[in-house]
């Protein structure tokens, strides 16, 4: 760190430090660098009015009358530059007592310190990025803020942009409950009651194929299958599925309705298909399509097996 090269520059306010690191304040900075070392030796019992501080900025007073005209730190990150305010009768030729116990508490406070020493910050911001993804973000301070605390002990690192979704379990268990009703992860009691899903078996003696669906129905109040009967896309439900158990049984109804197969010519897959629908994980009632009835699938052309 370097101090004024040129004593003729004392400023009579103003004091800078060039190439400013915290961890570079020790004993004798202080001693070299300021007036009044012993009233900062107890930093633990310094009176200050708390005035305010946020990134790179502090802004405190020490007695009634300097609490009109505070002593202000503010560090501009792009040079390192801390530049130091007070406007005491003392020429900053060293920093005046104030400046010297603001740079103190900046030292010995971990709620101050934060704001002004990067690495520090990082450490504690890299916590909550490692929950967003973001660990290996180079500028955590675009993502997070701290907001001050007059605590020591108290460093909450929150969130500055609004919208970041978090990585963890419980985000996604709350990704599922907010998206739940559009994707229609799972049905509502009241679906449940007045609708069906339920599996049919299609068999065309004309073309000699089987087709297996799993379609839907609303329910009357007698608890009977209403039109329009209505096939499910087994794709969509791919994404309802819990368990291995249900994304089988749904792949094998993708592969049962959208090939017509012939029953002589059952190959080996479709076999497998049809042992994991047999399996019926959802346990949904099974439907024979009565063709004579209609050729199309309906209340009427349907019967329970
Ligand atoms: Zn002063």
């Amino acid at each position: 760190m370097e101090i004024l090269k040129n004593p003729n520059e004392a400023h009579p306010f103003d004091y800078y430090i060039q190439d400013f690191e915290v961890y570079k304040l020790d004993y004798d900075f202080f001693y070299r660098n300021s007036f009044g070392l012993q009233e900062y030796k107890t930093p633990y019992n310094l009176t200050f009015y708390h005035l305010s501080c946020y990134l790179n900025h502090l802004e405190l007073a020490f007695d009634i009358q300097t609490r009109t005209s505070p002593v202000l730190v503010e560090l501009t990150p792009e040079t390192n530059t801390l530049k130091l305010t007070c406007r005491c009768e003392k020429v900053k030729t060293k920093l005046c007592e104030h400046q010297a116990q603001a740079l103190y508490l900046i030292k010995e406070f971990k709620n101050y310190r934060i704001y002004f020493d990067a690495y520090y910050r990082k450490k504690e911001m890299e916590v909550a990025a490692k929950e967003y993804g973001l660990e290996n973000e180079p500028n955590l301070d675009d993502y997070f803020e701290i907001p001050f605390s007059i605590r020591e002990q108290t460093i909450e690192v929150k969130l500055k942009k609004k919208g970041l979704i978090p990585i963890n379990r419980s985000a996604f268990d709350r990704f599922k409950t907010i998206f739940s009703p559009t994707l229609n992860f799972k049905q509502t009691e009241e679906n449940l009651l007045t609708t069906s899903e339920f599996i049919v078996l299609s068999y065309n003696s004309y073309q000699d194929s089987l087709n297996i669906q799993v379609h839907k129905a609303q329910l009357s109040k007698e608890g009977k299958l209403k039109n329009p009967i209505t096939p499910l896309d087994a794709d969509a439900r791919l994404l309802d599925a819990e368990t291995m158990k249900e994304v089988k049984f749904h792949a094998a109804i993708k592969q049962m309705s959208s090939y017509r197969v012939s029953r002589d010519v059952l190959q080996r897959k479709e076999i497998k298909a049809i042992k994991e629908i047999i399996c019926n994980p959802l346990k949904l009632p099974i439907y024979r399509h009565n063709r004579k009835k209609s050729d199309n699938i309906t209340s009427s052309s349907i019967e329970q097996i």
